[in-house]
């Protein structure tokens, strides 16, 4: 049987890796950290590895949360990347959001290394990262996710291993591209409710109360109205789970309308220059005089 799991290299350090890594620290394993831009690294006070390999190579499990694929496929495969560093038995964990299809090709080639790999995208932003209480699903095998679930523990709450390998990922798509419809939808109503003149602290009371009632609302109402758009989840981020989202959908043969309506005005937020502002920034589109076809 494998080793429990001791070391741990987190490679990614940006809204979401940050606090997650510092929650591992916490827990008790041996966390060495790297990352791009290497200041930020040095702020966790955490062991800072050179490279990806460095970082890998004093670790039995490597977790990655970065961007979307490429950046996952560089950090593990390009020079110096952390699958150099990674012994047989080592245990690989892709936490960022990317395309099923890639996560599944991505534990191919770990696997022809005798490397474990799983994809464990997480949903909750920044302050559920921080309190350590992300919604983790994977993907991946039953025993491998066994293996990870302390360490998965140390920054969720709801850890769940869903399916094989992609399987993870998969959930995660579906369950943001709701998010992105829900807050394109509540975006609309706000919109409407400030043009009608409309008492918008009543509606908000309204809708906690009401069958509008939704996460979304509850956390992105209020920013929305303030124009509070200090990225929490960047809006560049939710137009490329939902893209991914259609493209799954769509090679699955299967229509998304709602979906592929959201998609065109989170495109058109990041065409006006708010992709790295919080994905509220979708009101920005709606308030506008621009009328999106
Ligand atoms: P972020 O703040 O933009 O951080 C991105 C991280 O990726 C940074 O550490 C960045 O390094 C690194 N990176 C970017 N390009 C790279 C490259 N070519 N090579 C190596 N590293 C690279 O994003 P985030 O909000 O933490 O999100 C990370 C992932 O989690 C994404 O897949 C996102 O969709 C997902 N997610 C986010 C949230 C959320 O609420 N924020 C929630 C659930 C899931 P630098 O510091 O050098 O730029």
């Amino acid at each position: 049987m494998a080793e429990p799991i001791r070391r741990i290299a987190f490679l990614g350090l940006g809204i979401m890796g940050a606090p997650m890594a510092r929650n591992v620290a916490a827990a008790g394993f041996e966390v060495t950290v790297w990352n791009r831009t290497r200041a930020k690294a040095e702020e966790l006070g955490l062991p800072v590895a050179d490279s990806p390999a460095g970082a890998a190579a004093a670790a039995d499990a490597t977790i990655t949360m970065v961007v979307d694929s490429p950046q996952v496929e560089e950090v593990l495969f390009g020079e110096n990347g952390a699958a150099e560093g990674m012994a047989g038995g080592h245990l690989a964990i892709d936490m960022s959001t990317i395309a099923p299809t890639a996560a599944r090709a991505i534990g191919e080639r770990l696997g022809e290394r005798g490397v474990a790999f799983l994809d464990a995208p997480v949903t909750g932003s920044r302050p559920r990262a921080e309190g350590g209480t992300l919604t983790i699903m994977a993907g991946g095998e039953q025993g491998d996710f066994d293996r990870a679930r302390p360490v998965l523990e140390a920054m969720g709450e709801l850890v769940l291993r869903v399916g094989p390998q992609g399987h993870g990922q998969m959930a995660k798509l579906i369950n943001n591209t709701l998010g992105a419809v829900n807050a394109a939808a509540l975006a609309e109503g706000l919109v409407l409710a400030g043009t009608y003149g409309l008492d918008t602290d009543a509606l908000l009371q309204v809708i906690a109360a009401g069958s509008g009632a939704s996460m979304m609302a509850d956390l992105k109402a209020r920013p929305m109205l303030d124009r509070d758009l200090d990225p929490l989840f960047k809006l560049e981020h939710m137009l490329k789970d939902v893209r991914h989202c259609l493209a799954e959908a769509h090679a699955l043969g299967v229509e998304l309308p709602v979906a592929e309506r959201a998609e065109r005005l989170y495109a058109e937020a990041a065409e006006r220059g708010l992709g790295e502002r919080d994905f509220a920034a979708v009101i920005e589109v709606l308030d506008g005089d621009a009328p999106v076809s």
